[in-house]
């Protein structure tokens, strides 16, 4: 049961901890998770303000050292590069205190346009994240505005630049499409071995997560 009288900043899963830093998104899937659910596993994900980095930090302390976390991941109910300057300076606090633990980045692939400038994918990578885990909801353009929705007309192109620079910079990168019809998820996965990265089917359970 998820309480809807507080937002979490913090949640886990697993051996995971993960951030929800901000309920923005440059998509708008139709499969979203967001259109059925307040949140997942009795953590309330909708916030009610977007936290700064220092709150972030101040949360993070409370469960950080609650057992050995195997990675923490900025993931929430929106798009975590929306915010990059609070993932950077979360990322390098724990990467100071905690080196330990490896830290994930899990996107919409769409930083370099919502980064206009910036060289987002060396900035992530020097703060201290490790990994990206890039959704790409379309084995081409056509497909990917029609599933997605996004703000961007460029947004596919733009993803597949994101996945290469990511691998250009040795970060452990991984693709993932869900599994819905107008997905050729075979075509994706050829996609992703192209690129060189790793390939990873997310299945669509609609209202059950
Ligand atoms: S990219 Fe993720 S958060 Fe954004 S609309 Fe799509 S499924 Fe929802």
């Amino acid at each position: 049961m998820v309480n809807s009288n507080y937002s979490n900043i913090v949640y886990w899963l697993g051996d995971s901890l993960y951030l929800n830093i901000t309920n923005r998104c440059s998509n708008r899937c139709y499969f979203c998770f967001r259109h059925y659910w307040n949140g997942i596993a009795g953590f309330n994900l909708k916030l009610r303000e977007e936290p700064d980095p220092k709150r972030v930090i101040e949360d993070l302390k409370k469960h950080i050292s609650r057992r050995r976390w195997v990675e923490v991941v900025f993931c929430g109910f929106g798009e975590p590069t929306v915010r990059l300057d609070c993932i950077l300076e979360v990322a390098r606090w724990i990467k100071r205190h905690y080196p330990g633990i490896r830290i994930r980045l899990d996107t919409n692939g769409h930083g370099l346009l919502l980064n206009p400038g910036r060289d987002v994918v060396r900035e992530l990578k020097d703060a201290g994240v490790d990994a990206v885990s890039v959704s790409l909801n379309g084995h081409d353009e056509e497909t990917y505005n029609k599933v997605c929705r996004p703000d961007f007309k460029d947004a596919y192109k733009s993803i597949l630049e994101f996945i290469k620079r990511a691998k250009n910079e040795s970060l452990d990168v991984e693709v993932t499409a869900v599994r819905i019809p107008e997905i050729d998820i075979l075509k994706v996965h050829d996609l992703a071995a192209n690129l060189g990265v790793k390939f990873r089917v997310r299945e669509f359970i609609p209202c059950f997560y």
